[in-house]
């Protein structure tokens, strides 16, 4: 039996036509033989409404909160009647009017106590995966495709880190084998919701936001699943943001460890945590758009295939703060650079690049509003000043890997734009720089366009482009 996991964002899943269009989608891969585990996320925003229904009921807007729930209620009724009917409209129907009973008892106390813990948090946002996976499966087995529920909370184990919590492989692989296994072995389709979790305990907890990717892994992992699948509504991993750039490309193929790169430094394509537990068994993970299922999307596997060009993606990072320490005194001292990332550790901050000299460090964070007392502690070390508004370039490729001259090219590409800070990670498959965001557009454009005039066409998606030209040319004819 060859297992695909199949994930769908919730684009995928946002309404009738779209859970109609994903249910395509995986009766096409059961055609091929294949068996299919879905995932889904929670009808597109849910997850946010539901936030914001938590964040009301806490401030005590009880009837906010309320008013909010009343509108979901009536999204997941509509959605289950274009999609139901008879028997199973009328079981989903009633079961959708007892959760969002006990969700609205449940804002209501939190309207009451005007108090809002992580785990009640995890409880209210778990509502949007517990019943778009509900709807999904019921309509699955309505239409020939046997679809058959699975609550994630019974599989997927965490610890008790409420709004991020982390998974326990063993207890998650046994109970995948518990109660998915059965399932396929009656070729039936089990639909999960993802980023939804529980701890050994069995109180509900929530892999992060943007966690249905991890729970895709997760599942593809425990079930040893040939391939794992993140339907979204993108056509892949592009060489850079086609909004920056119109003549981007699809990138076709891409290794794990710089699909990991992309996504750290904001390519939203795919959440970065997905790639490990599919790394681990070396899992091809293919991210694929619902919207346009005949094109190729993006494969990642853990080896790169060879490419001609040096990169396989440029990705840019906004919003970002610089922060330049200067420390005279310190020099040639030890314990230094543990004494200012204490400071970071302290006021929970991640930093993004660090580059040193002698007598200075200098480092990247994301805007953040702790900015001021960060600055002041780090104050009582060093001299220190800080500058908003930057951006960062993260270019991404296994091929830059030991050449000479590679940083040449790409800083005589960019001669004409101003650039602060430099780093070629450990991994050496990435060479990022920090510029001034009214300048980042630019550089993109100006990089993108000398390393990807001649793409490789087994690696990039050299056909749509052209395609792309020659409609425009014709456009522009007529
Ligand atoms: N629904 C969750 C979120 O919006 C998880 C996901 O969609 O991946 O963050
Ligand atoms: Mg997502």
């Amino acid at each position: 039996m060859k297992i695909v996991v199949m994930k769908f964002g919730g684009t995928s899943v946002e309404d009738a036509a779209a859970i109609q269009r994903t249910s395509e989608i995986v009766a096409g891969r059961r055609a091929k033989g294949l068996a299919p585990v879905v995932i889904v996320s929670a009808m597109s925003k849910v997850t946010d409404q539901l936030l914001a229904a938590a964040n009301a009921a806490e401030r005590g807007d009880g009837a906010g909160a309320l008013a909010i729930s009343a509108r979901l209620r009536h999204r997941h009724l509509e959605t289950a009647r274009a999609l139901l009917s008879g028997a199973a409209l009328q079981d989903t129907s009633s079961w959708l009017e007892q959760q969002f009973q006990s969700l609205d008892d449940l804002l209501r106390g939190l309207a009451a106590v005007q108090e809002l813990t992580p785990r009640t948090s995890d409880l209210v946002v778990s509502h949007g995966e517990r019943l778009s996976s509900r709807i999904i499966a019921e309509f699955f087995a309505q239409r020939d495709l046997d679809g058959a529920h699975v609550d994630a909370r019974a599989c997927i184990v965490t610890d008790a880190q409420h709004g991020r919590a982390m998974p326990l492989e063993l207890e998650t692989e046994q109970n995948l084998a518990r109660h998915v296994h059965p399932l396929l072995a009656q070729k039936k389709i089990p639909v999960l919701g993802g980023f939804i979790a529980a701890t050994a305990e069995g109180i509900t907890t929530t892999l992060g936001r943007g966690g249905s990717d991890f729970t895709g892994a997760l599942v593809g992992r425990g079930l040893d699943a040939s391939a794992i699948e993140i339907w979204t509504d993108v056509n892949g991993i592009m060489t850079t943001d086609p909004r920056v750039c119109a003549d981007a490309l699809r990138v076709k193929a891409i290794s794990f460890e710089e699909a990991a790169e992309l996504a750290y430094f904001g390519a939203k394509v795919l959440h970065p945590a997905t790639i490990l537990p599919a790394v681990q068994k070396n899992i091809p993970v293919w991210v694929l758009n619902s919207k346009n299922p005949e094109n190729g999307g993006t494969l990642i596997t853990a080896q790169a295939p060879h490419s001609r060009n040096p990169f396989k993606s440029i990705a840019i990072k906004r919003k970002l703060t610089i922060i330049d320490i200067v420390a005279g005194r310190m020099l040639m001292t030890h314990g230094y650079m543990r004494a200012i990332f204490e400071v970071f550790d302290r006021h929970k901050c991640p930093v993004d690049m660090v580059s040193t000299s002698e007598v200075s460090v200098s480092l990247t964070v994301d805007s953040n509003e702790r900015l001021p007392q960060i600055a002041a502690d780090l104050g009582k070390l060093a001299d220190v000043k800080y500058e908003g508004r930057k951006a960062l370039i993260c270019m991404v490729g296994e091929n830059i890997r030991g050449q000479s001259g590679i940083a040449a090219q790409v800083f005589t590409a960019i001669r004409h734009v101003n650039v602060r800070m430099i780093s070629q990670g450990a991994s050496e498959i990435n060479m990022s720089f920090m510029l001034e965001e009214s300048d980042v557009e630019e550089a993109v454009r100006a990089l993108h366009a000398y390393f990807f005039q001649d793409p490789d066409p087994e690696i990039f998606d050299v056909a749509a482009r052209d395609a792309n030209a020659a409609r425009l040319e014709t456009a522009q004819k007529n």
